[in-house]
């Protein structure tokens, strides 16, 4: 099954609980949704984000206003890092974010998998480009400090998708801090609630900032303005904000290990958990027939689990792993 027939069936079935995209439920912050009322400035902007924008974006990661770049989200920022490291061996661990391989495609470039052991720790040996997610969707996993020095010491450069980064539950390490040949991409959309804005950076040393800026240029030439300068004007409320989804978060994923009969890793981040659950296309229509939807594993690489996004409040999502339980549980 592929991503557009599951979402086919789904909106078929229009399922009382809606765990399968992961489109946060949680109000954007009042003080962002003001800020943003109060934009009147619609003009063009620079290709390389407003100066006020990389500067918020620059104190949130200790660095240099000239290392990043404004992208119109997350997933464009992946596509120009992708593309500027095009003749090179791309590396991703496997489960993936299927967008890793939608990108890799239109530009015809080949993605090769890193295997992962039980606890979806992969194993860093080869030389290359890695393309890497932590906190992890779909498995909600953080990489022990130890583990990402592993990383940055085997690989020619990394590109770190950090969507999640602001939504953890104990320690979480960057590799932009053990290496500088790193490329961050950071987006707006999951700890601001926002993914329909449309807005991200990629925090990355000068030279590859040139070549995202140029892509930038082929793409949507200028980020979208309104939605950089709110930011600006807001940024402060980040700290704060970061904390208050963190624990929301980390409640739901709590509340998941404590009443879900399934095994899974126990999440270190994100707003996911991907149990095991032997035929992922089964529990996926069984548990949809009692009005809950997920995504079966096989859409990240391994048909054996399910991912839950945690995107409804606790009460809800009580009733919803009751169905999953019933659907899903039992001798595998
Ligand atoms: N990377 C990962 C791992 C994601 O889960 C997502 C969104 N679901 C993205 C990138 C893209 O996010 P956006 O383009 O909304 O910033």
């Amino acid at each position: 099954m592929d991503f557009a027939s599951v979402l086919a069936r789904i909106k078929e079935a229009s399922p009382k609980h809606r765990l399968d995209i992961g489109d946060p439920d949680l109000p954007p912050p009042p003080e962002f949704v003001e800020a943003l009322r109060r934009v009147d400035d619609f003009r063009y902007g620079p290709a390389e984000g407003l100066p006020e924008f990389r500067e918020a974006v620059a104190s949130l990661f200790g660095v240099e206003p000239s290392e990043v770049a404004a992208v119109a989200g997350g997933r464009h920022g992946l596509a120009a890092l992708m593309w500027a490291f095009r003749r090179r061996r791309l590396l991703t661990p496997s489960p993936y974010y299927p967008g890793y391989f939608e990108i890799a495609e239109v530009f015809g470039l080949r993605l090769g998998l890193v295997e992962t052991d039980g606890g979806w720790m992969p194993s860093f040996t080869e030389r290359g480009v890695y393309v890497v997610n932590y906190p992890n969707n779909p498995t909600g996993v953080v990489l022990p400090r130890g583990k990402v020095r592993e990383l940055v010491d085997v690989a020619e450069f990394v590109i770190s998708d950090e969507i999640y980064r602001d939504i953890v539950f104990g320690e979480f390490t960057s590799p932009m801090e053990l290496s500088s040949s790193v490329a961050v991409v950071y987006s707006f959309s999951k700890v601001l609630s926002v993914p329909g804005l449309r807005v991200g950076a990629v925090v990355a040393p000068r030279e590859l900032i040139k070549e995202v800026v140029k892509f930038n240029k082929a793409t949507v030439n200028v980020p979208p303005t309104p939605v950089q300068r709110a930011i600006a004007s807001v940024a402060d409320v980040l700290p704060r904000r970061r904390a208050e989804v963190s624990e929301t978060y980390r409640r739901r994923a709590e509340l998941a290990a404590s009443l879900l009969k399934l095994e899974f890793v126990r999440p270190g981040g994100a707003f996911y958990v991907f149990p095991r659950v032997g035929d992922d296309v089964r529990c996926f229509e069984v548990v949809l027939a009692a009005g809950v939807s997920l995504l079966p594993g096989s859409l990240y690489g391994d048909p054996r689990y399910v991912r839950l996004a945690l995107v409804e409040d606790e009460e809800r999502l009580r009733e919803a792993f009751t169905a999953v339980n019933k659907a899903c549980g039992g001798p595998r």
